[in-house]
């Protein structure tokens, strides 16, 4: 789970996967609302992780019975890294040049 880089207090998996889905570039922290960032590593393995399955997939489909069998693989895949996706998150502090759009 994430932790907040002010408070230290740990994110619960709820309030992760809420930061998570606003996309917001910058989020509050529950505890103290101290504004942070995800690093970079966080982002591009989360975009990684999301967007394998739809880069692979038109390799592997090309009979019925084996594009049902991988699509409903990729369902799975998509609700477990759902479920695991804030045990990958990981906060930075906001860049001095970045703080201004983070004021408002
Ligand atoms: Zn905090």
């Amino acid at each position: 789970m994430p932790k907040c880089i002010a408070c230290k207090e740990k994110w619960t998996w709820k309030q992760s996967m809420r930061s998570f889905v606003t996309f917001s570039r910058f989020i509050s922290c529950p505890y103290c609302e101290k504004k942070q960032m995800f690093t970079s590593m966080t982002r591009i393995s989360m975009l990684l992780l999301v967007f394998v399955p739809y880069i692979t997939m038109p390799y592997v489909i090309n009979d019925e019975v084996k594009s049902s069998a991988v699509a409903i693989g990729i369902a799975i895949y998509l609700l477990t890294l759902l479920l695991l996706l804030p045990f990958l998150m990981d906060f930075r502090e906001i860049p001095k040049h970045l703080q201004k759009y983070a004021q408002k």
